[in-house]
């Protein structure tokens, strides 16, 4: 993510200028969107959706399917615009950004006219005599997506596909630090020809994100902070509109002593290093049983020694995307070492590199005292704790205010799910790591501070509509003309009936 600074406004309007975090050179400026800019966008928005939420839901994926030719076609320059400002590796611009960005468009477009069709439902009991039900799910209206700047592309253009495909218009708030990573999403649907005004991309920072909450939108789908989203989770509830939080994580990571060592040390540190550790369920912080502990530390240093830390060309672990970032690493490895921890491998800034470089780090004696294991970094670092047995590391693994996901690893499978779901987490991996968000046929979200409500799978798409019941009576109303007058004979009717009902075999039966 690109260095944001405020530059001189320009007519009255403020302005962001924006560096490269990988050589510090100057690639832009944004233009701040104003409350009422983010109101006139909404009242756009408002008009564009009404005939949108009328179209057919296959209509509706031609738009998704058009987008996805050009994003094939196109690819590199996304890549370009993305490296630019985070900083990235080519390879996890390419596999975080564009291949999940081609996945969602296709996964959701394939899927969604079955997942958002009218459901004709039998009811349950004497209803299923009297009446019918049909389930629609029906657009909410427009959408408030609030996307953060370590997944700048792929978290504003996935819920944007499930938003649109669902029949909603979208006002969508990139980062501040990512604008242009964010705004490929308006750019791609643009040049796919979705008709105006139904995705309207507004740049600033929180104050224009704080007056997209406030506008009067039908739903917010924020990704970003622990802090921010509480603050948007209170706009809405004063507003009575949903939303959904897609917030940090602590993940943790379990070594068994019957782990396939080679594997579980590729995976610790592709976990903990993969998108510079600025991943929001990347792996920060391993419980490994002493056994094997010496032997799967000796291999996790080995592996993150040949890293190759860099800027151009071939390299594996990029810059971090904001100075905010790199200090926070910066000071919770220093409050870990001030508490006794040692660093076997990194533990600073990358001195050979221009950009915002800290080297990818193995941390050991460390306890549940010290920030790098309570707080989430967002770093290339891996604490890695000794424990005496597999209770100990679940322990202590749930052991935290966050819930987002986890890993285990072991050989033996049937254990390690057993363990996986002792973890108290939105989502776990069984021999692998970070991958929920990947999975979208799997429900993701957070438990504790990790967040509220899930996206992706059958729910994460009906999440963007409202869900309607519509009951029909198949006697023309007949039976509710003798709803009055009351009287004791109908009372005792009714006690009869329920005895019947939940009182006798065929009764229970059929309720
Ligand atoms: P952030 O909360 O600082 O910003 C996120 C977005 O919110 C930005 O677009 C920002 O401009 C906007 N914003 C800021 N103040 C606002 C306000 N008052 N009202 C509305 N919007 C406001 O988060 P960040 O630093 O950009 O992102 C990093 C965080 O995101 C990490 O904690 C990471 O774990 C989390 N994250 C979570 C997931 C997930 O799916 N759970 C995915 C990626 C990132």
């Amino acid at each position: 993510m690109a260095i944001v600074n405020a530059a001189e406004d320009l007519n009255g309007r403020r302005r962001l200028s924006l560096q490269s975090p990988a050589n510090l050179k100057l690639i832009g400026e944004i233009e701040v969107n104003t409350e009422s800019d983010v109101k006139s966008a909404l009242a756009r928005a408002r008009k564009a959706q009404v005939a949108w939420g009328k179209r057919p839901i296959e209509e509706r994926v031609t738009y998704m399917e058009k987008a996805l030719q050009i994003l094939l076609e196109r690819q590199d320059e996304f890549v370009q615009v993305i490296m630019e400002e985070s900083g990235k590796a080519q390879t996890e611009a390419l596999m975080i950004e564009i291949f999940a960005a081609c996945d969602a468009l296709r996964y959701f477009s394939r899927r969604a006219p079955k997942i958002l069709k009218s459901e004709k439902h039998s009811m349950h009991g004497v209803l299923s005599f009297t009446k019918r039900l049909k389930v629609n799910y029906r657009p909410l209206g427009v959408v408030g997506i609030i996307s953060p700047w370590n997944g700048p592309f792929i978290l504003s253009i996935n819920p944007t596909v499930q938003a649109l495909l669902a029949g909603n218009a979208v006002l969508l708030k990139p980062s501040e630090v990512t604008p242009r990573s964010g705004g490929l999403a308006g750019k791609l649907f643009e040049e796919a020809g979705l008709p105006e005004d139904l995705l309207i991309v507004l740049q600033g920072d929180g104050e224009t994100g704080a007056a997209l909450v406030e506008a009067g939108v039908d739903k917010i789908a924020f990704t970003g902070s622990v802090g921010t989203g509480k603050k948007v989770a209170l706009a809405c509830a004063k507003q009575l509109i949903p939303c959904t939080l897609e917030l940090g994580g602590k993940d943790p990571m379990v070594v068994c002593a019957d782990a396939n060592l080679d594997n579980a040390a590729a995976g610790a540190v592709a976990g903990a290093v993969f998108n510079t550790g600025q991943y929001c369920c990347g792996t920060e912080r391993i419980y490994v049983v002493e056994s094997v502990a010496d032997a799967f530390i000796e291999k996790v240093v080995d592996k993150v020694k040949s890293l190759r830390q860099g800027s151009e060309g071939e390299f594996d672990v990029g810059a971090m995307f904001w100075p905010r970032q790199l200090d926070l690493v910066e000071a919770h490895v220093q409050d870990a070492i001030d508490q006794g921890a040692k660093a076997l491998v990194g533990g600073r800034r990358n001195p050979n590199l221009e950009g915002l470089y800290y080297e990818p780090t193995v941390l050991v004696d460390v306890t549940h005292d010290m920030r790098i294991m309570e707080e989430e970094t967002f770093g290339p670092v891996l604490p890695i704790m000794r424990v005496p047995d597999e209770e100990t590391a679940i322990a202590l693994a749930n052991d935290t205010s966050f819930g987002l996901s986890g890993n285990v690893w072991s050989k033996d499978v049937a254990k390690a799910e057993e363990l996986a779901e002792r973890i108290d987490t939105g989502s776990v991996c069984v021999n692998d790591m970070a991958m929920a968000y990947g999975v979208l046929e799997a429900p993701f979200g957070g438990r504790k501070n990790s967040g509220l409500g899930q996206v992706n799978g059958d729910g994460g798409l009906r999440s963007f509509c409202f869900a309607q019941s519509v009951i029909t009576d198949r006697f023309g109303g007949k039976l509710t003309a003798s709803h009055y007058p009351y009287s004791l004979e109908k009372d005792e009717g009714m006690k009869k009936f329920m005895r019947f009902l939940w009182g006798s075999k065929l009764g229970r039966f059929i309720s």
